[in-house]
């Protein structure tokens, strides 16, 4: 899901908005500022009605990038990258680089924002009834009050264990924790949430068609096709995922790498490695030989041969940050899970702190395609974490 606008960035984590969300937020506008707030308090101003209207819309958003932000929070504590949070159509969706490495893990990632939002929900309860007892305006209470039952609302439909909503999450990391299966508690939650995600599909149609509820019908359609669709991308992941079962990062390795020190230029690296090296990766060490960079040929080729013998080979170089370091007895399961956060999209193979072997994109389609009945696993085939549908 890509951001149409930006907002900038909180503790690092890119925060944006989707343009299909001002469909949303002009319906909700419209609603509160001419449905809710006239009903609630008769005889109260429209132009106080539209201004608090307005504030409520930006409120709720607030409050779900609140919710997304503790999912975020929580996943950054436990060394869980997360590259931006965007705001759309139905909710917001915050993109995460890896799966959670245990039960308990995403049992804390998915729990939070359901907590977040009941949290939001009680401090939105309070200043109701703060703003009730100090006598202010019947319009700010009743806003407070439809902004506490809406964070309730987000709280508990979230708590609906259909994958990939957080019910459908925690109910994963529970099958997890209890069977010790992490691909059959996936299989088993996604398969839940494809069987939710078309009730709540069929339900939304059949309201919507009755026209007994303006947004709910085609609200609740939209969110089941989407956890329809999120689910079946999930269980492919887990088809293509059972193609590295029980194996080490050692047994598809490319051994002996070739290595460089970190401290050539791109020339040196073409005239000494490039040409003579049979592999596009080409690993950067220090002076005590440990892992600092990785040099790629695409990366190589994206400087003019003109500037060779005075661009240092770093300059080009994949940081060890956005690498993937493994040991050679480490599941290959999990390596290509981080894979699919890494940049760089290789992983090199220490032993110790010193490279033994190299992981790259082809060595894992070698192995995927090697699998009859199983098509090639391309290691960006994993959609983006969903932290949240609403
Ligand atoms: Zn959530």
């Amino acid at each position: 899901m890509r951001s149409s606008l930006s907002l900038g960035r909180v503790h690092g984590i890119r925060i944006g908005l989707h343009w299909s969300l001002v469909f949303i937020a002009a319906f909700l506008w419209w609603s509160l500022g001419a449905q809710l707030l006239p009903s609630a308090v008769p005889g109260s101003s429209p132009a106080l009605d539209w201004l608090t209207a307005g504030l409520m819309v930006v409120a709720f958003y607030g409050s779900l990038l609140g919710h997304e932000l503790c999912h975020a929070g929580v996943a950054q504590h436990r060394g869980i990258r997360v590259r931006g949070i965007t705001l759309w159509l139905i909710g917001g969706v915050a993109e995460m680089e890896g799966d959670s490495r245990s039960a308990g893990e995403e049992l804390k990632i998915a729990a939070a924002g359901p907590a977040g939002s009941l949290a939001l929900a009680v401090v939105f309860w309070a200043l109701a009834e703060l703003l009730s007892r100090a006598g202010a305006s019947a319009v700010a209470v009743t806003a407070a009050t439809w902004l506490a039952e809406a964070n309730g609302v987000l709280a508990v439909f979230n708590l609906v264990p259909a994958f990939p909503l957080d019910g459908g999450r925690i109910l994963r990391a529970l099958l997890w924790k209890v069977r010790g299966r992490r691909q059959w508690a996936t299989a088993v939650a996604a398969r839940t949430g494809q069987v939710l995600g078309v009730a709540m599909a069929g339900v939304g149609l059949v309201t919507w068609l009755r026209g007994s509820s303006a947004l709910g019908g085609p609200w609740l359609l939209i969110v089941g096709g989407f956890i329809i669709s999120a689910a079946r991308a999930q269980l492919q992941v887990v088809r293509d995922e059972a193609v590295f079962d029980g194996l080490r990062a050692a047994d598809i390795m490319t051994p002996q790498p070739f290595t460089a020190p970190a401290g050539a230029s791109v020339q040196s690296l073409v005239d000494r490695w490039v040409r003579t090296c049979p592999f596009s990766s080409l690993p950067l060490v220090d002076q005590s030989g440990q892992l600092v960079g990785l040099v790629t040929t695409p990366r190589l080729q994206q400087v003019p041969a003109a500037w060779w013998p005075v661009t240092p080979a770093t300059a080009v170089s994949w940081q060890a940050a956005d690498v993937v370091v493994c040991q050679p007895g480490d599941d290959l399961a999990e390596v290509v899970r981080r894979l699919q956060g890494a940049r760089s999209l290789r992983a090199v193979v220490v032993d110790g702190y010193r490279p033994v072997g190299i992981i790259t994109p082809t060595d894992l389609n070698r192995v995927a395609a090697a699998h009859r009945g199983i098509p090639p696993a391309a290691v960006r085939s994993v959609p983006q974490r969903s932290g949240s549908a609403v």
